[in-house]
């Protein structure tokens, strides 16, 4: 008998219909014998609606009331698979983030778990039951609801998973399995069998929307097995896995590419070039809670020079006017914002044992004669900011330029 936490996504959800197949997939896995815990989130584009709501009355909503708002979307798909897990003859119960003690901090829209009282769900489970818990809620100390970040019910599965010590943690979602790219990019993308939880921090950092990022950390830091899976297919196909990295196995150069539409890029010109400047542009946007992605500081010229860094679309304005303010104060030449940038990034933890990887993506892009405005490099990664009309074509001629449609790519 094994122990599976299940975590089915919005789109999986997204009808009275959809439920009901969850719930007889649910009942397949029970009747094989295995104890199941099953998060889900809400149904499709519900929690945009609700933030839909809120804005038209406030367009920034006080956060506590938001997550008290969209934390409802989950309250109602456990309830509906509960209800359906009965018909289907299943004893299943549901609960609210709060009821199975998911104790978060106070960071609301962004709360991380701190730890799960996971002494009810065993409860449950050893009285033979399915447990339906809410994705993506939780409570702080005070008891006030949080959530847990856009797509955070992947984090609510992995998090429960290792609190049970589960033999496994299935993210059923509409794709069977992570691919090399997003298909819808690259149609000759492939499914991989395997991949390594820090390639897939990688991918999902990096904007492969298949797993929110917070969901791998906890996975690879608790050892957690992580299975992405359909909940389309008839019967279960075998996803794809994400483990530790295996000895002896010689990994693929590359296991796939990466794009990032999310980002913007902001430059301010003219910096005194001295001892601190990063730091004093740098420390407002940190304190501000803004995440600062690439960093890029110019070689100085006549004692002054550029710095160019990236943040998240959404927090943009805040960032430039905060850049705008420091500016000022140091007396840069000029503050400039660029949104229409995507980051492209190459992935596989076989870079460490491959040299060149980094100058063959140049010269694949530079033949496209695509522009590169930026570049960071990692053990397992090398990225770089272009413009953004040219995903499809960079993506596709590295994808094809390190033969990723292939099971074993240059090997
Ligand atoms: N319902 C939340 C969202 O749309 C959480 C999730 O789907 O995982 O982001
Ligand atoms: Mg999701």
């Amino acid at each position: 008998m094994a122990l599976i936490v299940q975590k089915y996504g919005g789109t999986s959800v997204g009808t009275v219909e959809r439920i009901e197949n969850v719930a007889r997939r649910v009942k397949g896995w029970v009747d094989r014998g295995n104890q199941v815990v099953v998060v889900v989130s809400a149904m499709s584009g519900e929690t945009n609606r609700l933030i839909g709501l809120a804005q038209a009355i406030d367009p920034h909503p006080d956060p506590r009331e938001m997550d008290v708002l969209v934390s409802t979307g989950e309250q109602v798909t456990i309830a509906l698979l509960s209800m359906a897990l009965q018909k289907a003859g299943c004893d299943a119960r549901s609960y609210t983030g709060s009821q199975v003690h998911i104790r978060t901090d106070s960071a609301y829209s962004k709360a991380r778990i701190l730890d799960i009282d996971d002494a009810r769900l065993r409860h449950d489970l050893n009285a033979g039951r399915v447990v339906v818990v809410a994705g993506f809620q939780g409570v702080d100390e005070q008891g006030n609801i949080t959530t847990l970040g856009r797509g955070g019910s992947d984090t609510t599965a992995v998090a429960i998973a290792a609190a049970l010590k589960a033999d496994e943690c299935q993210i059923y979602t509409d794709v069977d399995g992570v691919y090399t790219t997003d298909p819808r990019v690259e149609p000759k993308a492939r499914k991989l069998d395997r991949i390594t939880f820090e390639e897939m921090l990688e991918m999902a950092s990096l904007g492969s929307k298949v797993l929110q990022i917070r969901a791998v950390e906890f996975a690879g830091k608790y050892n957690v097995p992580l299975r992405v899976l359909s909940s389309f297919d008839e019967v279960d196909g075998e996803g794809t896995l994400i483990t530790l990295e295996e000895d002896g196995v010689e990994a693929a150069k590359i296991s796939g590419i990466a794009f990032n539409r999310d980002e913007a890029k902001l430059t301010v010109r003219g910096v005194p070039d001295q001892p601190g400047v990063a730091y004093k542009i740098l420390g407002p946007i940190g304190e501000a809670n803004i995440e600062v992605d690439m960093i890029v500081q110019n070689i100085a010229k006549d004692g002054t020079t550029d710095f160019t860094f990236t943040v998240h679309r959404s927090e943009q304005e805040k960032a430039l006017e905060i850049l705008r303010k420091t500016a000022e104060q140091l007396g840069a030449r000029e503050v400039e914002a660029d949104d229409q940038i995507v980051k492209i990034s190459l992935v596989g933890v076989g870079m460490r044992s491959h040299a060149g990887i980094a100058s063959k993506m140049f010269e694949t892009l530079a033949k496209e004669g695509i522009n590169i405005q930026m570049i960071s490099t990692s053990e397992i990664k090398v990225s770089v900011v272009v413009d953004e009309k040219y995903l499809e074509l960079g993506v596709r001629a590295l994808h094809d330029a390190f033969g990723l449609e292939e099971a074993n790519p240059g090997a």
